[in-house]
């Protein structure tokens, strides 16, 4: 079977042996497509995957071979997600599930970029739904970023009808700000390329150039009452983005940190924290529970992914990862089976 591996600063793709069941429990599936994800960006040009390594987890595939406890069958399309609470460390108890142990430890194997994947019994039983029949496979592939938003909007805890603005409308600024208002939210989006402005408009997000930060606090202040943005969710990791979150925020709201920041050092001002009573949280990587709401929220249209997608072949893997690096493209999709 083919599979993309990390090699050096290349990813390759290699024949090796295809994987079987044997006597394991779970399924041996046949990768449709995956969505390329920013995580596995990040995994890749910060060389935290080492040499070997299969990225990939937003997978659509089709269920080849199986020994399970549950209702899949050969022939199965499904979405599943790559990992899984253990539901009874104290992590779990508090709801902090992406940090449990057992989250961690747990994955696909070998990865979303190959043309087979092993699923434990435990993926089968907690992560891993039927495709919608309503969504094609490149929408059905947004069930695990889309959950990992809704566990963002879970996370804040907002009053119904908040006004939440989403900083950075890449493809998770746009799923995230659909999410919130599937939710209950009233969102406004922000971002400096007004390319990505257009596009999320058409999306149905009130999208503003947040390049002037007094015109677009003066906007969010006219939608607010002048109180200012209940929550901020931070889509964007830029430390720039740091400065209009604290100027849309109202005292008393929340800021939710959604990404990564290319390095260490970014920081909030401790008086404005103090003074204001904001709370700053992270949100990372999503529960089962998140993933079943995500599959409802694409299932019944209430958020919309067609068009965000680029598609590439497997065989072209390297091609997706450099246009998503320099921006060319929204999000990438690669079509595994041919
Ligand atoms: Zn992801
Ligand atoms: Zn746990």
């Amino acid at each position: 079977m083919k599979i993309a591996a990390i090699e050096k600063d290349n990813i390759v793709i290699k024949e090796v042996n295809r994987i079987s069941l044997d006597a394991r429990q779970g399924a041996i599936v046949r990768v449709i497509g995956c969505g390329l994800c920013g995580s596995d960006i990040v995994k890749f040009v910060h060389k935290i995957a080492k040499d070997g390594t299969v990225l990939g987890h937003e997978i659509v595939a089709e269920i080849v071979e199986i020994n399970s406890a549950t209702d899949f069958k050969i022939g199965d399309e499904i979405v599943t997600s790559h990992h899984i609470p253990c539901g009874k460390c104290v992590y779990c108890k508090n709801g902090n599930v992406s940090m449990c142990k057992h989250f961690k430890e747990t994955n696909i194997s070998p990865g979303g970029f190959s043309e087979y994947v092993y699923l434990s019994e435990e993926h089968l039983k907690n992560v891993a739904y039927l495709k919608p029949e309503n969504l094609d496979y490149i929408e059905a592939s947004f069930y695990e970023p889309l959950g990992c938003c809704v566990r963002a909007v879970k996370r804040c805890d907002l009053l119904e009808n908040s006004t939440a603005v989403v900083i950075g409308l890449g493809t998770i600024g746009i799923l995230m700000s659909q999410a919130l208002k599937a939710m209950g939210m009233k969102v406004i989006g922000c971002d400096l390329i007004d390319a990505r402005i257009e596009l999320a408009k058409q999306y149905g997000i009130d999208a503003i150039n947040s390049k002037n930060i007094v015109t677009a606090q003066n906007y969010i202040s006219s939608k607010t009452e002048n109180y200012g943005a209940d929550a901020i969710f931070m889509t964007s990791g830029a430390d720039k983005a740091i400065e209009p979150a604290l100027k849309f925020v109202r005292n008393g709201g929340k800021i939710l940190v959604f990404s990564s920041t290319p390095h260490d050092n970014s920081a909030y001002p401790n008086n404005e924290i103090y003074y204001r009573e904001l709370t700053v949280l992270g949100s990372y990587s999503p529960a089962p529970c998140d993933l079943k709401y995500s599959l409802d929220l694409l299932k019944q249209g209430k958020v919309k992914v067609k068009g965000l997608s680029t598609v590439y072949n497997l065989d072209d893997i390297m091609k997706a990862f450099d246009d998503t690096m320099s921006n060319k493209i929204m999000k990438a999709y690669v079509k595994v089976k041919q």
